[in-house]
């Protein structure tokens, strides 16, 4: 036995990952009552099978690597990793997949949780089935934000689900190390997730249909991570395509095109990311089910004055950070049209305001990324080829990390490398790229530099310490300057 019940909101908010949430916080602060609604765990993704648990499988090894890198300490550090008190840290980090904590928050912020699968049934109109299959409306006065992320694409391979693969959820969630672990992909999720296992105990084949590593990067990028790969143990073959797969006695068995074998205990499939748009109800809007969702830079969804999508659904950087920052936006740009409904300054406060206009202009040319391998890859804005598809006149300059002082404390040397690319026109940096041990941490200076446009001769005014990596900005300067 079902029941109907309608209750208003101004704001009614589909999945509660961290991009909901951040939306529900904004509207919350402006006033506005919000509900939020989440089929899984409140947080999401990014918390429970993603940002998560991957990184806590990663520090103790990026932690490792560091260590067995200085002189004193090495030595120390000579065993392996104790993979069950990395995998029990990991499960803490996820609170053992319950979200009690983050419900908590959601009540602080005085949101309303409705738990239950949200499908859009008109416009302003979202309609909840709980677990127990009581169906409730929910309708929102002024704006309706659609947050339901991605999930793991997997191709299209006869019986593939019969070998009950890993996706990125078994990746981060796995309780024991498989012997051997084949990896699909090349991005990444497929990099960190390699690095993480191989380390954690597995034995990693990486099979990639492409030409090389983190193919989105600058080349050098995928290059010094595969190379690390290599010597870590991991076993990577480019341009391989897996045409079939299948388990055979419990052995996962991987046929290549060019008819090569490969066995493992475990395959992970990192190929890609699809919308979870295709049960929300878009068809009853006049949108397309299982699209990604398009939208303006205040995050509202072309041709609906009243729908937002936001963070990974409308596909424009699939990070938790860029998603927050989206939310941010979304969630003021909703208070200040409500505003404008109610008689106040509306269209015109998204104009407006000591924080610049609300309009995710960072999501263009100016997203940071931080891989966490070993060495890290960490990027922000263009890459040289993006650049110049872009139309923009460019140049590269191009870093040994080695050379810098803050290298040589490190053992055996530091091997990086530092891109910067310099709009030539006006002389402001479009992009850089780190690859390096540390070089995560380094990359927010980048992102001020690209985010505030500042020109490269103000930039030789941030005078970088004595001695660390962040040096590096000035060997980009010296290499610019100079050539
Ligand atoms: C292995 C891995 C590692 C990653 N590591 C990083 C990292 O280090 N840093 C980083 O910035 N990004 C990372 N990402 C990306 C990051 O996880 C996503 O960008 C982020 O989770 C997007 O947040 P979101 O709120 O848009 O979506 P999600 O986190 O996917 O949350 C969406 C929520 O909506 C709910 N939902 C879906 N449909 C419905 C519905 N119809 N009704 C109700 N609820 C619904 C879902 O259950 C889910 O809780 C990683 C991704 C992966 C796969």
């Amino acid at each position: 036995m079902t029941e109907t019940e309608s209750i208003a909101y101004d704001v009614v908010v589909i999945g509660a990952g961290p991009v909901g949430e951040n939306v529900a916080d904004r509207t919350r602060a402006a006033g506005l009552s919000t509900a939020i609604v989440e089929s899984e765990l409140v947080g999401g993704e990014c918390s429970y099978w993603a940002c998560m648990p991957s990184k806590a499988l990663l520090r103790p090894v990026i932690a490792q690597a560091d260590a067995r890198r200085t002189p004193g300490l090495s030595q120390a550090v000579r065993g392996p990793l104790d993979t069950a008190a990395v995998l029990a840290h990991r499960d803490d980090f996820t609170s053992h997949w319950k979200d009690d904590g983050q419900v908590q928050w959601v009540e602080g912020i005085g949101a309303d949780l409705y738990r239950g699968q949200g499908r859009l049934t008109g416009p302003r109109t979202v309609e909840v089935t709980g677990p127990d299959g009581t169906r409730r409306v929910l309708t929102a006065r002024h704006a309706v934000a659609v947050c339901t992320g991605t999930r793991a694409a997997l191709p299209d391979l006869p019986g593939l689900a019969d070998v009950r693969p890993w996706t990125s959820r078994e990746a981060t969630s796995a309780q024991s190390a498989p012997g051997r672990l084949i990896v699909v992909g090349g991005g990444v999720v497929a990099v960190e997730m390699a690095t993480a296992w191989q380390a954690l105990g597995s034995r990693v084949t990486l099979l990639v249909r492409g030409e090389g590593l983190l193919a989105r990067m600058e080349p050098f990028a995928g290059e010094l991570v595969a190379e690390a790969l290599t010597e870590a143990g991991a076993d990577i073959r480019t341009g391989t395509s897996v045409e079939s797969v299948t388990r055979e006695n419990g052995t996962v068995v991987a046929v290549t095109g060019t008819g090569e074998r490969f066995e493992a205990d475990e395959i992970l499939f990192a190929t890609g990311r699809a919308p979870r748009t295709d049960d929300i109800g878009l068809e009853t809007v006049g949108l397309r089910p299982g699209s990604w969702l398009p939208v303006d830079d205040s995050l509202r969804v072309d041709g609906h004055d009243w729908l937002y999508a936001v963070g990974d659904v409308n596909h424009r950087a699939l990070l938790t950070h860029q998603g927050k920052y989206q939310a941010r936006i979304a969630g003021a740009a909703i208070a200040a049209r409500a505003s404008g409904e109610s008689g106040g300054s509306g269209e015109a406060a998204l104009e407006s305001g000591p924080w610049g206009a609300h309009a995710a202009t960072a999501d263009h040319e100016a997203v940071p990324q931080v891989v966490f391998t070993d060495p890290e890859a960490a990027a922000v804005g263009l890459s040289l080829a993006e650049a110049e598809e872009a139309g923009h006149r460019v140049r590269a300059v191009d870093v040994d990390l080695s050379t810098v002082a803050g290298a040589s404390l490190y053992r055996d040397g530091y091997t990086g490398r530092a891109r910067m690319v310099v709009d030539l026109e006006d002389e402001i940096v479009r992009g850089v790229t780190f690859v390096g041990p540390g070089v995560g941490e380094l990359i927010h200076s980048a992102t001020v530099a690209v985010a505030g446009q500042v020109p490269v001769g103000r930039l030789w005014h941030a005078v970088p310490s004595y001695p660390t990596i962040s040096e590096v900005w000035l060997r980009l300067l010296e290499a610019y300057r100079d050539n």
